[in-house]
């Protein structure tokens, strides 16, 4: 789905399909316990469609290795007695790190994908070792990454004021095969917006973040839909703009350059900001006439483009984030309604606005970073590095000797389970 780098430490051996294969079943159950905290066992076989005894060895293999925990379910009605699957409160952790334009955060999350901010800084330069620091101490299993800039096939291919480029990512790892995930931070916003924000359970959402221009992604049963080379969702560069507007990625027309802080300081006559997002919210906070006139015309810019993409996609609901709820006003609603579809107006799309605030791409590159590793690749991957690093301890080696210790026993009692969990 995204661009994906591997660790500092060179060649490496990916594991086969077969060895890949054998995590299937854990990798849908770890994905179920995500989506559902507290689902309850004989849930988790129905939603999955695995028989009462799979279910029950795929969890305690998953217990024992550390991922989850179980607790007593109520029992309601004739129901039988049950458990409910919780993420481990001490399980194995993932690393965000949240590049922005002005600083960075490092988050620390379990299988929850709740993150805590355990390190952060102004001095983007500084932060490979101080990450790297944080990946050696914690012992993290997988790390993700937030660049607030464009990406292609996991490169930075434009860079704004700072010099995304130049960062050596290989450090982040403090020396270890750590798997580093990335993605564009508009992208990932709307990734923790359908996890657990505003888009929660929408088959199909879009997300439009104004920050210093303007992002999003389209995203379909929780999945960004992020193109040929992971670079889709550059919705601020669409032709929405003026023509005579030179946009900084080399086009003309753009329209994130009309809703933000750019946009703002064009509309007022005032020169281009060195700092456009502390720009647009001192003119969001103004209430002089020219400052409502150029909110207003922003807001304008925002709503007919959203209509453009609602047209163009059918989401079920769209969300914005960043700066662009402060620029839902008489003009954006307006606007909005005027460039949808005359069909789609008696029922328009609802707009939400985000729920994870400042937050939302630390969320979304926690996210990032558990799909990676809760992965039937990412699981098999782990225990290849685990045991290459002869770290038995750790969780997925752990889960492997599990398993094979309980495929020894199967074989032994031709159990007829064995091909439906392999192929699970
Ligand atoms: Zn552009």
């Amino acid at each position: 789905m995204f661009p994906t780098t591997g660790g500092a430490t060179g060649f490496r051996c990916e594991p086969g399909r077969a060895a890949v294969d054998r995590w299937r079943t854990a990798a849908r159950v770890l994905d179920a316990v995500r989506r559902t905290p507290g689902l309850t066992r004989v849930a988790l076989a129905e939603q999955l469609r695995l028989s009462s005894a799979t279910t029950t060895e795929t969890v305690a293999r998953l217990r024992t290795a550390g991922w989850v925990a179980e607790e007593r379910a109520p029992v309601s009605g004739r129901g039988r007695p049950t458990t409910s699957l919780v993420p481990a409160a001490d399980g194995p952790r993932v690393l965000a790190l949240d590049l922005r334009h002005e600083d960075w955060r490092l988050g620390v999350a379990g299988l929850d994908g709740v993150p805590t901010v355990v390190a952060s800084g102004r001095r983007v330069r500084a932060c490979p070792e101080e990450v790297g620091a944080a990946v050696a101490e914690r012992g993290a299993v997988g790390l993700a990454v937030s660049f607030p800039a464009p990406l292609s096939d996991g490169h930075v291919v434009r860079s704004g004021e700072l010099d995304w480029t130049t960062l050596d990512l290989a450090r982040l790892t403090g020396g270890s095969t750590l798997r580093v995930v990335q993605g564009n931070d508009a992208t990932l916003a709307g990734l923790a917006e359908a996890r657990s924000g505003a888009a929660a359970g929408a088959g199909t959402a879009l997300t439009v973040l104004v920050e210093v221009g303007l992002g999003g992604t389209l995203l379909i049963d929780g999945r960004p839909q992020t193109g040929a080379h992971g670079a889709a969702g550059e919705f601020g560069h669409l032709p929405f703009g003026d023509p005579a507007v030179e946009c900084a990625c080399g086009a003309r027309g753009c329209w994130g350059p009309e809703v933000d802080g750019y946009g703002l300081a064009r509309r007022l006559g005032a020169p281009a900001p060195a700092d456009p997002r502390t720009f647009a919210t001192t003119v969001l906070d103004r209430s002089d006439a020219p400052a409502v006139a150029a909110v207003a015309g922003a807001s304008a810019a925002l709503g007919r483009g959203l209509a453009g993409l609602v047209n163009a996609h059918d989401p079920d609901v769209v969300v914005l984030g960043g700066l662009a709820p402060r620029l839902r006003g008489a003009a954006f609603e307006e606007a909005y309604a005027a460039g949808l579809m005359g069909w789609r107006r008696a029922e328009p799309t609802p707009v939400r606005d985000a729920v994870h605030g400042a937050d939302a791409a630390l969320h979304g590159a926690v996210a990032l970073a558990l799909d990676e590793v809760t992965s039937a690749e990412g699981l098999a991957r782990l225990a290849a590095d685990e045991s290459e690093q002869r770290t038995p301890a750790g969780p997925a080696a752990r889960l492997d000797a599990l398993d094979t210790e309980v495929r020894r026993g199967r074989r032994a009692r031709s159990h007829e389970e064995v091909d439906r969990d392999r192929t699970g």
